[in-house]
């Protein structure tokens, strides 16, 4: 048996087309663009490409988005204000402050100075808490709101069905299990101190890998049938020399041969992150405008 690839790419092509012709709809109803501001201090390579990207995704959704770049050596003072400031603004919907932060911030204080309305990211604490207490006005991490959408697509009701969410980040891991239970699904939570793991996951109807290990989680431990989710993200020697490639936390060919389904890396979680960034500015929008949000 091998199982069906999960195609993260075109479901979040489908998405990011779907939210586009809201956020156009929106304009023509209120006069005005959705709006995210976007903030990176320092230049990380990697953020700024992050930030390229979901600025040109928002372009394409026709959605403004206004990039504020600080200098490395910014004080917190200042990105406080300036966060201040953007709370402040009617036209800003939402707020993305690009992580990592330089050192000498606190980035729990200043991701909590956000508007938690205009959070778009989904990671300030009252959020975090709407989530846990199942209040529709949460913004939702991305990545587990992209891993839920992928999973409802494929499965339909998910009520019943044992997961297993490998990683209790605050950022993948914790929400993930907080949307899956709200899904009625029985959720168990593992991390690095859980004891005998793959035989945890051989009982799982779902898995979720968000851990940052390349290649963890191996075929034998897959339920037959299972589906299988993995959001991690590693970069590893590629089989030329020099060159490098990406894997996720999964053996994906192992995996693949005995999962029910399952999603590739890359080209599975990853691109539905972006497009989850664009639907909570959508929503956030939509919400600041007294209007309800149609996705
Ligand atoms: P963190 O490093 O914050 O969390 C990793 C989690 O994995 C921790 O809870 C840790 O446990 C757990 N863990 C570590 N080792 C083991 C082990 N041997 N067995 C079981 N659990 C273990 O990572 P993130 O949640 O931020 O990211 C996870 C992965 O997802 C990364 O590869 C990242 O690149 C990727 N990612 C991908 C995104 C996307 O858009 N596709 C977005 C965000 C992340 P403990 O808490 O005990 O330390």
């Amino acid at each position: 048996m091998t199982g069906k690839r999960i195609d993260g790419k075109a479901t979040a092509a489908e998405l990011r087309a779907e939210v586009g012709r809201i956020a156009a709809f929106f304009r023509a109803g209120t006069g005005r663009p959705v709006g995210l501001a976007t903030v990176l201090v320092g230049e990380d390579p990697a953020s700024e490409v992050y930030i390229r990207s979901k600025r040109a995704a928002c372009g394409e959704a026709t959605m403004e988005s206004v990039h504020h770049a600080l200098p490395a050596e910014t004080s917190e003072a200042d990105l406080l204000a300036l966060i201040a400031r953007l709370n402040a603004d009617p036209a800003v919907d939402g707020i993305l402050v690009q992580l990592p932060l330089p050192g000498h911030m606190d980035a729990g204080r200043v991701i909590d100075a956000i508007d938690p309305d205009k959070d778009v990211d989904g990671f300030h604490v009252v959020n975090a808490g709407r989530l846990a207490v199942g209040d529709p006005a949460a913004l939702v991490p991305c990545t587990p709101l992209g891993c839920l959408h992928l999973l409802k697509a494929e499965l339909g009701d998910l009520s019943g069905k044992h997961a297993v969410v490998i990683g209790r980040s605050n950022i993948v891991g914790k929400p993930m299990a907080m949307l899956l239970l709200a899904e009625s699904c029985t959720v168990t939570i593992a991390h690095s101190r859980t004891h005998d793991l793959p035989a945890l996951v051989r009982e799982a109807d779902i898995v979720v890998a968000a851990v940052g290990r390349p290649e963890m989680v191996r075929g034998e431990w897959i339920k037959p049938g299972a589906t299988v989710i993995d959001v991690g993200i590693n970069r590893v020697a590629g089989t030329e020399p020099g060159k490098t490639r990406l894997v996720g936390d999964v053996a994906f060919a192992e995996a693949e041969a005995q999962a029910g389904a399952i999603t590739p890396v890359p080209g599975g979680v990853g691109p539905m992150t972006i497009a989850m960034l664009l639907r909570n500015t959508v929503v956030a929008a939509h919400r600041r405008a007294g209007l309800a949000p149609p996705v």
